[in-house]
């Protein structure tokens, strides 16, 4: 392949993906060259080479091959730390960033800078306390290239995910990242709810010419938690003139949320639209290997308080087992197992610690009801609860009635006769007929395996 032939399939992908996704991910690959079936291009970062190869690599094999110059596999390589040659890259910061930053030690929370909207940041929440794994990679690889504070490239970034799974510390960390290295910047972090409360206090002392004034002064914006602000009318305009004010002078700004922008109910259609616009990236469940991962670092730094802790082999693999998938209930677990050893002077045996932690390890062991099957299954088949317990037998109506008995009976430990009383009173003999029904069209039927493999998942999740 040539240069040229890569000019071509440069504008193929600019038609196919669009002018935003075309600027900040094609435009920034350098071709080198193609050798048995392996396209290898340069990228700046390795960031950018991951999502290029999951979100584009299909198309750009495509038209790779539509071009006359088929590849079986795309490689990016970052060159290493000689200057990047692009004018871009050239002319942005010192990349201090990427190095290790100092950290602010001991420093407690650090108080926002008087005048600045901001909140105060958590001086544990840094990058390197951040334990990296399958679930938050690539929230994290985006956190960090939004830390090295270079040319704005995706606006707002947008992050999501359950409770407990990292997001106030990812912003509070790229927070930290960023008053180290370019101390010129106005980084302002704060909660919707805050975002909210000066709103409505500066209208409140008629001094809205103030608020105004303090946002738009601020060079990179974080609002964590903004599906506070759902259902909230004033507010929600207020956010998104500040929000377009912002993005217009091409400054940074970083959100979260505990769910997808599309999913906040009560949300203005155009400002989901706009919070859609740039990066979005999502924070999965914890796996057991992250949970671990972050018990020993936890671990690690009580070990440096109080050196002869003891803790008997197998209980963080035990915990990381056992303990659900937010990490704040992991950390709350650990911490209270190290005071209670402290207490009693012991060392952490695997009793102590179910003893110990009791209830969290029965919290965690959640159990699906009869309750939460029927209410899921209709959802998903969109009929109402109430018919799905009711005397109807309309095929529309009984067949997911009976994919929810057999769901009762594979995900609950509840009898047939059981079941069969939470489904309006009907005989176990009737549920004992839908479980074997559900069970025959399953073999053959894909659209109700389907169904039936999602709506597991739903409930398991
Ligand atoms: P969220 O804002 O998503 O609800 P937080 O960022 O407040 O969650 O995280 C909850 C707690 O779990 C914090 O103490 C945080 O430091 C810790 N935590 C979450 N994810 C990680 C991780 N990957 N590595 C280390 N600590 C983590
Ligand atoms: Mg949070």
């Amino acid at each position: 392949m040539t240069e040229e032939t890569w000019g071509q399939v440069k504008d193929e992908l600019q038609k196919s993906l669009g002018r935003s996704n075309y600027t900040n991910w094609i435009e920034p690959l350098v071709f080198r060259d193609l050798k048995s079936g392996v396209a290898t291009f340069d990228v700046p970062t390795s960031f950018i080479g991951n999502w290029v190869s999951r979100n584009f690599g299909d198309q750009i094999r495509h038209h790779l091959g539509k071009a006359g110059a088929p590849v079986s596999r795309i490689e990016f390589i970052v060159p290493s730390a000689a200057p990047a040659p692009s004018a871009q890259a050239a002319n942005s910061e010192p990349r201090a960033a990427q190095q290790p930053v100092a950290k602010a030690a001991a420093a407690a929370v650090r108080p926002a800078e008087p005048g600045l909207p901001g909140a105060p940041l958590d001086s544990r929440f840094t990058f390197d306390s951040f334990v990296v794994g399958k679930p938050n990679e690539l929230a994290h690889a985006a956190a960090r290239r939004v830390a090295e504070g270079g040319p704005v490239t995706f606006n707002p970034l947008f992050l999501y995910g359950g409770v407990g799974l990292g997001k106030t510390h990812l912003m509070h960390a790229i927070a930290h990242e960023l008053q180290a290295s370019r101390p010129d910047l106005n980084v302002v972090y704060l909660s919707a709810e805050q975002f909210m409360y000066r709103f409505v206090q500066a209208l409140r002392e008629k001094k809205m010419m103030d608020f105004k004034g303090l946002f738009r002064a601020v060079d990179v914006l974080m609002v964590d938690d903004v599906q506070f602000i759902a259902g909230k009318d004033s507010t929600q305009e207020e956010f998104f003139h500040t929000f377009n004010a912002l993005v217009d002078q091409n400054k940074q700004i970083i959100i979260s949320a505990d769910r997808a922008p599309g999913e906040i109910k009560d949300l203005e259609e155009r400002i989901k639209s706009r919070l859609q616009s740039g990066l979005v990236v999502d924070l999965h469940p914890t796996d057991y290997e992250l949970r671990l991962g972050i018990l020993q670092q936890k671990v690690e730094q009580y070990r440096q308080q109080y050196p002869d802790l003891v803790l008997a082999p197998g209980i963080l693999e035990f915990l990381a087992h056992r303990i659900s998938t937010n990490v704040r209930v992991l950390e709350g677990a650990l911490t209270r197992l190290f005071a209670f050893a402290s207490l009693v002077g012991r060392e952490i045996t695997m009793d102590l610690a179910q003893d110990c932690l009791a209830d969290i390890l029965r919290a965690s062991d959640r159990k699906i009801t009869i309750e939460e099957i029927q209410r899921k299954v209709s959802e998903h088949y969109n009929i109402r609860l109430s018919e799905m317990i009711g005397p109807r037998r309309a095929r529309t109506i009984a067949r997911p009635r009976q994919v929810a008995m057999y769901l009762s009976k594979q995900l609950t430990s509840r009898s047939l006769p059981e079941i069969g009383r939470r489904f309006g009173g009907r005989d176990h003999t009737t549920v004992m007929h839908g479980v074997k029904r559900i069970e025959e069209l399953k073999g053959h039927d894909h659209q109700i395996a389907e169904d039936l493999e999602l709506l597991r998942r739903s409930l398991e999740a």
